[in-house]
């Protein structure tokens, strides 16, 4: 434990002062400020491979179905400040992150106090400078990342600028019939042998952020699912159901901006209901979606002068590994593959008030997730929210219980081994302890 903490402590810069939830005497007095930015890429200038489906072949997009948006939640109390940002993109890469961050470094924003949640729309560019996600989504142009960052910069700069007190309050509720299990098909006979039945994520929760008068100023929807309606023929760009959920959602609440944060996706399909094309069904499933965020939000009281809190963590990430029944599909791009991938994972925590939001490169499974949560228990938070697709991308996070099933997200996209769930969830849980002040670091 001794080890472990070191090790912790070598790789995390934590930034929090006078944390308790209780102390709301304390007057932290939270102010927030928004700000939104498209950032669509130019198809007629560029061009645009969209990344998401192999399957593609790289071919670049032949048109636009609806806008990409980046939401910008700007967040400061009297000790610091910090930046969520929601994007409509497949996930995010460490170089996307960094021309954010330049680009904003004189108004004191760095890695730490940004986070970038990706809400992996499978109909958003490829913006990946490694060969390895190349060879899959296609080559992509810099100037659209360099673009898009602009654009986000921008927003920050906006968001910064109008900052006015907030309140903030959340609930959340179980939705049935909205998702299914993508890996209940792989080893199901011997799964129904081992008494295992198919794993769901019902959750829906709604952080509501309110002015001092109890207008709503922000709505963040978490919800674990994959934007996979549009299947690989579609060329056009979209920011597929969680893009129709934020703009139902502000539909509904007027003067409040809405981001989508996606959870631990990694073994979740949308159950799709009625509708004529796929178009539809994905209009139908987010604006269904919609209806239930904007009825949580109705419900949510909010409490002013909340702190906030922030945690970035770099671990050591297990050897890099290609699972046996794989090794000689991987022959081909291991090297590719060992060149792109990172030695270390980019772990990220934001605390805002009672609510931890806890940022995961990559695709994690719903066990992963849930035990992500789970692992908050002795942290006091009374909502952790486990986050996939953030700030960087290290491939499907499962345990070691999936991990022996096999099927795509093993077979194809798990780099670390059948011990990078166990992994994860560990550091996660030293992070929120130390987030809440139960650890120290020696
Ligand atoms: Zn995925």
């Amino acid at each position: 434990m001794q080890r472990a903490f070191s090790k912790f402590v070598g790789n995390c810069l934590l930034f929090l002062a006078g944390f308790l939830f209780a102390a709301l005497t304390s007057s932290e007095a939270l102010e927030i400020g928004l700000g939104t930015a498209d950032i669509t890429p130019d198809v007629t200038t560029f061009r645009v491979p969209l990344a998401g489906y192999g399957a593609r072949l790289g071919r670049p997009a032949t048109g636009i179905h609806d806008p990409l948006r980046a939401k910008v939640l700007y967040l400061n109390d009297k000790n610091r400040h910090m930046a969520l940002i929601a994007v409509d993109l497949r996930s995010s890469t460490p170089e996307f992150k960094k021309q954010i961050v330049e680009k904003t470094a004189d108004l004191g924003m760095n890695l730490d106090n940004i986070f970038v949640a990706a809400s992996h729309t499978h109909a958003g560019p490829s913006m990946y400078p490694e060969k390895f996600w190349q060879m899959q989504f296609g080559k992509y142009d810099p100037a659209i990342v360099d673009i898009m960052t602009s654009a986000i910069a921008q927003a920050i700069r906006r968001a910064a600028a109008a900052t006015i007190p907030a309140r903030v309050g959340y609930a959340a509720k179980n939705l049935d019939g909205f998702t299914r299990n993508r890996r209940w098909r792989y080893n199901t006979e011997q799964r129904n042998a081992n008494g295992e039945t198919p794993n769901v994520e019902p959750k829906l929760s709604v952080v509501r952020f309110d002015d001092m008068n109890g207008e709503c100023l922000a709505l963040a929807v978490h919800f674990a699912a994959h934007p996979t309606i549009l299947g690989a023929e579609n060329m056009r760009i979209s920011a597929e159901w969680p893009g129709v959920l934020q703009r139902e959602l502000e539909r509904a609440f007027p003067k409040c901006v809405a981001l989508y944060l996606n959870g631990a996706e990694g073994d979740q399909s949308p159950a799709v209901g009625e509708g004529g094309d796929e178009f539809e069904r994905m209009n139908n499933y987010g604006m269904r979606l919609a209806q239930y965020a904007a009825q949580l939000a109705e419900q949510i009281e909010t409490r002013p002068d909340l702190s906030i809190g922030y945690m970035r963590c770099l671990p050591d990430l297990p050897e890099i590994t290609f699972p046996e029944s794989a090794r000689r599909k991987f022959a081909a791009y291991a090297d590719a593959a060992r060149e792109a991938l990172p030695g270390k994972a980019e772990l990220q925590l934001f605390q805002i008030g009672p609510i931890a939001l806890a940022g995961l490169p990559g695709e994690p499974i719903m066990e992963v997730g849930q035990a992500v949560e789970e692992g908050f228990a002795d942290s006091d938070f009374e909502l952790p929210l486990a986050i996939g697709l953030a700030n960087d991308y290290i491939g499907y996070i499962v345990n070691e219980k999936e991990y022996a099933h096999g099927g795509y997200e093993v077979e194809s996209r798990s780099y670390y081994g059948s011990g990078l769930g166990a992994f994860i969830e560990t550091e996660i849980a030293l992070m929120g302890k130390k987030l809440a002040g139960k650890a120290t670091c020696d």
